[in-house]
Parts: C-alpha cells; sequence; structure tokens
C-alpha cells in the first residue's frame, strides 16, 4: 500500500516569458513505514518535490496520489485541509511562535483541525513526551535550546496524526552531536511505524533513512536503499 504514488510528475515556473523546469517527469512510489532521504545538489528540484509531496504547491503535470487522494487536481481550500491532516511538516528553522509556550505551539495544527481544548492538550503532551520534552512544555521557544525547538517541532509535526513526516533539512541548524539526536527521533518514531521523507544535502544524515532518492535537474537519477544503516547515536 502506497502512502504516495507519483507518476511523470512536471513542474514548471513560469518568469515572464521564461520557463524553468524544475521537474521533468518524476514518478516515485513510497509505501507505508518508509523512511526515505530526498538528495541532489542546489536546483535539482527537491524543494519543489517537497513542496508539492506536502500539497503545498500543484505540479504543472502528472499525477500525485496522496494515500489514495487525487492531489493533482485538487482545488486550494482542498490541498489545504488535507495538508493539515496528513502531512507534518518540520523545518530547517524550527517555526515555531516565539511567544507561545512549548505546549501550545504543538496544539495548534490541532486548533485549526477543530481537535477540542482537553484532547488538543492531552495529544500535545503525548507528543511532546515521544520526543523527550515533558519537562518544558511551558518554555517558550528563546528559553530552550535548537535541539529542543526542533523537538517542539516535531511534536508539533506529530499532532494531527499525519501519514507522512516531511522534513526539510531538520539538522541544517544544528550541531552534530545534536543533530544525530534529532535524527535518532526520526529513527524512533520510522521503527514504530510512521512514514518519513527527509531532504538533506549530508550524508551522514541521510544515512538514518531507509533508503536514498537521489535528484539532478529535475529528475530522479539515483534511487535505492541504505546499506550501511547506522544504529541510534
Ligand atoms: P533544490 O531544492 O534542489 O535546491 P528547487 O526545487 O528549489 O531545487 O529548484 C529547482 C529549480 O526551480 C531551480 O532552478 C529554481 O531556481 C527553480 N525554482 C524553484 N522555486 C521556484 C519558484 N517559486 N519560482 C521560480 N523558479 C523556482
Ligand atoms: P534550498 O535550500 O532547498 O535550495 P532554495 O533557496 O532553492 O532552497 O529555495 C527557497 C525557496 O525559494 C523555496 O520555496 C523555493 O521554491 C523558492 N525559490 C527557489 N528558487 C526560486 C526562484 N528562482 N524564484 C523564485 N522562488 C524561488
Amino acid at each position: 500500500n502506497s502512502v504516495i504514488q507519483i507518476q511523470d510528475l512536471k513542474k514548471i515556473y513560469r518568469i515572464g516569458d521564461q520557463e524553468i523546469h524544475a521537474l521533468r517527469g518524476v514518478s516515485v512510489a513510497i509505501h507505508e513505514g518508509e523512511f526515505v532521504a530526498i538528495m541532489g545538489p542546489s536546483g535539482s528540484g527537491k524543494s519543489t518535490m517537497m513542496n508539492v509531496i506536502g500539497c503545498l504547491d500543484k505540479p504543472t503535470s502528472g499525477e500525485y496520489f496522496l494515500d489514495g487522494q487525487a492531489i493533482s487536481q485538487a482545488h486550494d481550500d482542498e490541498l489545504a485541509r488535507i495538508r493539515n491532516h496528513k502531512i507534518g511538516f518540520v523545518f530547517q528553522s524550527f517555526n515555531l511562535l516565539p511567544r507561545t509556550e512549548a505546549v501550545e505551539n504543538v496544539e495548534l495544527p490541532m486548533l485549526y483541525a477543530g481537535v477540542g481544548t482537553k484532547e488538543r492538550r492531552r495529544r500535545a503532551l503525548d507528543a511532546l513526551e515521544a520526543v523527550g520534552l515533558i519537562e518544558r512544555i511551558h518554555n517558550k521557544p528563546n528559553e530552550l535550546s535548537g535541539g529542543q525547538q526542533q523537538r517542539v517541532s516535531i511534536a508539533r509535526a506529530l499532532a494531527n496524526e499525519p501519514v507522512i513526516l516531511l522534513a526539510d533539512e531538520p539538522t541544517g541548524a544544528l550541531d552534530t552531536r545534536t543533530s544525530m539526536e534529532i535524527m535518532s527521533i526520526f529513527q524512533r518514531l520510522n521503527d514504530a511505524g510512521k512514514t518519513v521523507i527527509l531532504v538533506t544535502h549530508e550524508p551522514d544524515i541521510a544515512q538514518y533513512a531507509k533508503r536514498i532518492v537521489r535528484f539532478r535537474d529535475g529528475q530522479i537519477i539515483e534511487d535505492g536503499p541504505v546499506l550501511d544503516r547506522r544504529t541510534a547515536a
């Protein structure tokens, strides 16, 4: 059962009379429980691919099924709803609300999804527990280290029990040791069955995945298993 089924996906950006072919016919299937690292040089189409997978942007042509649902033809409001319920985003820059406690940051996507107050709090605490931050729930982002902030954002991504976790350079702002801790969290979530898709420039980080998909010039040039998968640090 594919969580993601993508067929001949193309994305063309038009700037004036110029066309930029960011994705040139990408086909890929990702199954439930996979841990995929997307790699490739700058400008190869990784962000565009993540934006399409994350329902932030629509492809110019091609088919995309997320959890069995056709995305390519979906309207913007439908896309927003699918995004909030099915995708958990983790970014390099954490993207937390600065004046808001950790637990309230985690509750935010559930607020948008219409989850009730008590249930929101219960699930937020579960998620913060899962990332090992239960003792810091009332701290604001500026009272937390980078690694702790990233844990909050992972907890937030888990809040609506998404079908996939999408992480764009999640360790890009962290030192090596903290990066390894964060990757161990993704690894544990994946071991528990969560589908994880990660964009990274760093081979050491990609080693935490089970599969590497490599992009170049808007196409997949390599797709295969990670052979020497590291054990958690
Ligand atoms: P990567 O994430 O691998 O660096 P991107 O998907 O960001 O690659 O970019 C792929 C190509 O599409 C690049 O040539 C980039 O300049 C172009 N591109 C990306 N986003 C846009 C956009 N919003 N408008 C126009 N061109 C874009
Ligand atoms: P990355 O670090 O993944 O390479 P980029 O710097 O390529 O990220 O892109 C950052 C953001 O800017 C993305 O949302 C991307 O879609 C957008 N972008 C990239 N290239 C262009 C471009 N030529 N014109 C407009 N937007 C772009």
